[in-house]
């Protein structure tokens, strides 16, 4: 273990509780930190992760107003949902407390409705106004007028009207989804309110407070500079180009009621309340002072209180805490330029200096920037981007529900969107699962457990006394390069590249037990013979690279990871040993002696692509209100439309069908219907009959001999007095031509069709 124990603040980006996350959130913001805390922890370094529902703004207000209900049930409901799922995935919310100890740090998933996180965003938007780091403007803003004369501002996302760029109908207040242009609300042509088209709408002025960025203009740019060699490209290119366009106020109030009202008296505010992303990006301070509040406090945490501020402040000797922040590219700017600006605007406010004095880089006991902002780039849905707001999704807590999240851990890693856009697709998913999880990995393992599990016990298991330094010597020096290389990329936030070499530990394994084939010298065929002793050797080995591996799993899949460190017997958490204890060859050997079950389970395409089809009908015949809203996050590129006005049959229901083919063998008219044949049908079996009302459209001569497709498992009925079992398959063009399903060439009759 390395001596220094450093402060690692762990800021994950808050989901908007206005739905269920999806893999592309997951991907982007909510696997990648807790990766990373698990690696972390296992150095022995401090950890505090921070994160929480984002519940306020125009996102929740609008799912609430379509759905009929109020915001505070939108956002308990997906808060709930939300953290639920995260646990489910192996995300370390919980415990609160590092099980080291209180002084090892925790973590908090929090929301922003917490009264606590209320106060402490006033107190800051105080301060800052009395700083003069805030300037009042007046704007124009559409107004909805009511007929008992009360009447609302309308937020842009309640605007819609006429694209002023391109003309297309039904764009929002301020982007066009159909061209991408953005605009002044002001501008769009025919504005109506998207609640209330038919009401009256005006434009009013409305008076704002506005942040000035303006003056952090220079700071930025030193920090920005100062970062230029641990940031990404992305992460450098979108910081410059928002810093190139120059930085002009931003206004951190809003007319709207369901947020953070301003802590001011006068009249004239009242309506009005904190803009969402002011406050929402001040929940990673927060959260990290209600964590020590309400948790390290209560559990004698030394500095009480002011625990948090170990993770947030400049130390005495000018060394920052290391703040790591984990989101998706879109939010690039807000962590590397408006978060930063506010925090060096808090702590000029808390030195008590005004807006004639230069702000300043951090310096001792003042908040910390930012040390790295790993940023996502996007997973794509089979090439479209995943859109909560536009149904086209794979949901996690469905997700999780079906599958072991160990391989949704391991696929999303092996597959994270670092440097550019990523796809999921099913097929994939299946692939990378079955031949490199567990057919590297998974098998390696079982392989190991179950030939150990043949050879004879000693107290310690099977391998105690069967290891060779003089074999296995090149190999363990082999696997310290490898633990090095995955300790290095998870150290430059590399996780795909970190795991490709946790699986190369595995296949070097392979190669091992594969070149000594221990499986000659087990029971009867040990020979005593210095080839037997050798691969046995090897074997034993096989036993500490099994350890290795779970070590070097636990952050990315930590379930299969805490599975395998119980198979091989040893006591306690795999997540709370030390990183480096995977390349002690002195470990103490310990075995469980059990029948060991496989790692993992194979996953079958075809049953998924079944299932997954009848999950993807039911959502869209659930009346959910998110698939009414145009919005989300910006910049989505514009989705098709396919799942809209079509009545989808569940794949299930559709499977319970049964087609076949049958020969007609006779047809006679049918006694008491002037349209319908009585079809009888030689079906393979002890033929059938069939009505059908197809005389209009062939002759009985035409269809004596025809082979057609019909339903064999419809209902029988009666159709006016003759029961007719099953319906015979035809086309019909609506324009009088009706023409019976055949099939091509002569198949027996019975075939199934399907
Ligand atoms: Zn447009």
């Amino acid at each position: 273990m390395t001596d220094v124990t450093e402060y690692v603040m762990i800021c994950v980006a808050w989901p908007y509780a206005n739905g269920p996350l999806h893999l592309g959130h997951v991907a982007g913001c909510y696997l990648p930190p807790d990766i990373q805390a698990r690696f972390e922890r296992a150095k022995g370094n401090r950890v505090l992760m921070v994160s929480g529902s984002d519940e306020h703004g125009t996102p929740i207000t609008v799912s609430a107003e379509l759905e009929g209900v109020k915001p505070q049930d939108i956002v308990d409901r997906y808060h709930k949902i939300n953290q639920q799922a995260l646990l489910d995935l192996g995300c370390s919310w919980e415990p609160k407390i590092d099980p080291r100890g209180i002084e090892y740090g925790g973590s908090l998933f929090n929301r922003t409705s917490d009264i606590r996180h209320k106060t402490i965003v006033q107190e800051n938007f105080t301060k800052l106004l009395d700083a003069g780091l805030f300037e009042r403007r007046t704007s124009k803003q559409y107004y909805e007028l009511s007929s008992d004369n009360k009447g609302r501002f309308l937020p842009d996302r309640y605007v819609e009207g006429i694209c002023p760029a391109c003309d297309s109908d039904g764009a929002r207040g301020d982007q066009c989804d159909e061209c991408g242009a953005t605009y002044e609300a002001i501008e769009l042509k025919s504005p109506r309110s998207k609640m209330n088209p038919e009401a009256e709408i005006e434009i009013r002025d409305t008076d704002h407070f506005f942040y000035r960025l303006d003056l952090f203009q220079d700071v930025l740019e030193q920090h920005a500079e100062s970062r230029s060699s641990v940031w990404k490209s992305n992460v450098k290119a979108m910081t410059k180009q928002w810093l190139d366009m120059g930085l002009r106020p931003r206004a951190v109030t809003r007319d709207l009621s369901w947020g953070i009202p301003l802590p001011l008296e006068d009249n004239e505010w009242k309506g009005k309340c904190v803009y969402v992303w002011f406050e929402a990006v001040q929940g990673y301070t927060t959260c990290a002072q209600i964590w020590s509040e309400s948790i390290a406090n209560k559990a004698g945490h030394p500095d009480g209180k002011d625990s948090w501020k170990k993770w947030w402040m400049v130390d005495k000797n000018g060394n920052s805490p290391r703040h790591l922040y984990f989101l998706g590219k879109d939010n690039i700017p807000f962590h590397t330029v408006i978060w930063p600006a506010l925090i060096m605007g808090l702590n000029h406010a808390n030195a008590g200096k005004n807006s004639t004095q230069p702000v300043e880089l951090p310096s001792v006991g003042e908040l910390a920037l930012e040390t790295n902002v790993p940023a996502m780039e996007y997973l794509m849905l089979a090439g479209g981007q995943f859109s909560k707001s536009r149904k086209h999704a794979v949901w996690l807590p469905s997700f999780l529900q079906r599958f072991d999240p160990d391989t949704l851990r391991y696929y999303l890693s092996i597959n994270m969107p670092e440097n550019h856009d990523t796809d999921f697709n099913w097929p994939d998913f299946v692939e990378k699962i079955n031949s490199e999880l567990i057919a590297a990995y998974g098998n390696f393992v079982h392989r190991i457990l179950t030939l150990g599990a043949r050879l004879p016990k000693t107290a310690n298991g099977p391998f105690e006394n069967l290891e060779m330094n003089s074999i296995t010597a090149k190999h363990s020096e082999k696997l310290e390069k490898i633990h090095l290389e995955i300790t290095t990329s998870l150290e430059r936030h590399r996780y795909k590249e970190s795991l490709r070499y946790v699986m190369n530990a595995a296949q070097y394994g392979n190669q091992i037990i594969q070149a000594a084939t221990p499986w000659k010298y087990l029971g009867d065929k040990f020979d005593g013979s210095d080839a037997a002793k050798e691969s046995l050797a090897s074997l034993a080995f096989g036993w500490r690279i099994c350890r290795y591996l779970a070590v070097v799993t636990q952050p990315f899949l930590p379930f299969s990871a805490q599975r395998l460190w119980e198979s091989l017997g040893q006591s306690g958490q795999v997540a709370q040993t030390d990183w480096y204890s995977a390349i002690d060859w002195q470990a103490d050997m310990t075995w469980k002696d059990q029948n060991p079950e496989p790692l993992f389970k194979r996953l079958e395409l075809d049953e998924i692509l079944k299932q997954e089809q009848s999950l993807v009908s039911k959502e869209v015949t659930d009346s959910n209100p998110i698939s009414n809203v145009k919005g989300g996050k910006k910049g989505g590129k514009k989705m098709n439309k396919q799942v809209e006005g079509i009545q989808y049959l569940d794949f299930n229901d559709f499977m319970k069908v049964e087609l076949k083919v049958g020969k007609i063998t006779s047809v006679e008219e049918h006694p008491n219907a002037d349209k319908l044949y009585v079809v009888n049908l030689d079906d393979g079996d002890n033929g059938r009959v069939i009505c059908a009302g197809i005389k209009q459209y062939y002759t009985a001569e035409q269809l004596t001999g025809m082979q057609v497709v019909f339903v064999s498992n419809l209902q029988p009925r009666p159709i006016r007095g003759v029961t007719s079992e099953g319906m015979m398959l035809a086309a019909d063009d609506g324009n009088g031509q009706v023409k019976l399903i055949t099939v091509d060439g002569q198949i027996s009759t019975g075939s199934t069709v399907r």
